[in-house]
């Protein structure tokens, strides 16, 4: 539901909290550059396998600068240009767009490329390996797809030597070949206190799993994560901008929520509802991955419309990260007249 009434309706002296860091990460930024330089060499249209990153505000941009988001590439002309979302993609998509003659740009966050890396070695070394993520999730389902014999049709975990788990009830469930050489992976953009359960129970039953060297869970989601268990201790109604299906938006709803604190996700800020804001004292906001600034700015004078006062903005990590983009994108020539 839309929220239209703007008549002030929280108490005399409510501030606004913002969280920091919050918003855009390396890897959304790298994505949106890849689009839109495509855009710009090669002119629309510039097919993208998926929303290229989850937010409705970025991929509705995009499509009106030529983008056409597809589900399957084979809603895709032979010979187009196709670039693979942040989430990245299986072994089998890369493979058919190549069948296919398409020109394809790697959008893929390098840091779910290096959980790819790290999962096709251990495969290649005859390890078995759990997955923690969410099923169904495109970069779980891209994960998954570096294996061998992924995409086969009658494709079991037993098969593949990857399972997927998502709680501690299911690694109770789990039954692996040999846990004598089995080793875990997660998601980038997983809870960091709900994926600790799940690994802490991992570890009871298979005390001999190897764990990545470094945390697959990203650094923007960890300070984001951080960042707001911070500002959420001091609030008392928080929002976070992300649009529904962005996973790591709705990880930060959750951590608010586990402070205790009444928080909801936002698409942008018509979605705030008067209701919401009844008696708060101090509102906090920060924004998912794949939310832009000028959202956060819209939430924060929609706020001030409804009788919000000041803005305070924490301090916090700050981020340095940047991804190249992809050399063959570089080095491409401009096709446009
Ligand atoms: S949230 Fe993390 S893994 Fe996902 S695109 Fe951003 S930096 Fe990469």
């Amino acid at each position: 539901m839309r929220m239209t009434d703007n008549k002030p309706s929280m108490q005399a002296s409510t501030d606004i909290v913002l969280a920091n860091p919050r918003g855009f990460c390396a890897g959304v930024d790298r994505a949106i550059i890849i689009v839109e330089q495509a855009l710009e060499k090669f002119g629309a249209p510039i097919y993208v396998r998926n929303e290229v990153v989850h937010n409705k505000f970025v991929v509705d941009g995009l499509r009106a600068k030529g983008a056409v988001f597809v589900k399957h590439l084979d809603e895709i002309p032979t010979g187009s240009t196709v670039i693979f979302s942040a989430h990245g993609v299986s072994k089998a998509v890369r493979a058919e767009a190549e069948a296919r003659g398409l020109i394809a740009f790697d959008a893929t966050c390098p840091l779910v490329t290096k959980v790819h890396i790290e999962v096709a070695k251990m495969r290649l070394a005859g390890m078995e390996i759990v997955m923690i993520g969410h099923k169904g999730h495109p970069e779980v389902e891209g994960t998954m797809g570096q294996v061998e014999g992924a995409d086969d049709e009658d494709a079991t975990a037993e098969s593949t030597g990857m399972y997927l788990v998502e709680t501690p009830a299911d690694v109770a469930q789990l039954n692996v070949k040999n846990p004598a050489k089995l080793a875990f992976v997660t998601q980038t953009t997983l809870s960091m206190d709900d994926a600790a359960t799940v690994i802490e129970a991992l570890k009871a039953k298979y005390p001999n799993i190897h764990a990545p060297k470094s945390e697959d869970i990203c650094y923007a989601t960890q300070n984001r994560q951080d960042a707001v268990k911070l500002m959420a201790k001091d609030c008392d109604l928080v929002i976070i901008i992300g649009s529904p299906n962005s996973s790591n938006s709705n990880r930060l709803r959750e951590v608010a929520e586990k402070q205790g604190v009444e928080a909801y996700m936002v698409d942008n800020a018509s979605y705030l509802q008067a209701a919401w804001l009844l008696g708060k004292k101090k509102i906090g906001v920060s924004a998912g991955a794949s939310a832009p600034e000028v959202l956060v700015k819209e939430v924060i004078s929609q706020l001030q419309r409804m009788g919000a006062n000041d803005v305070q903005e924490l301090q916090g990590v700050i981020e340095s990260v940047v991804f190249q983009l992809p050399k063959n994108l570089s080095a491409a020539p401009s096709k446009k007249a």
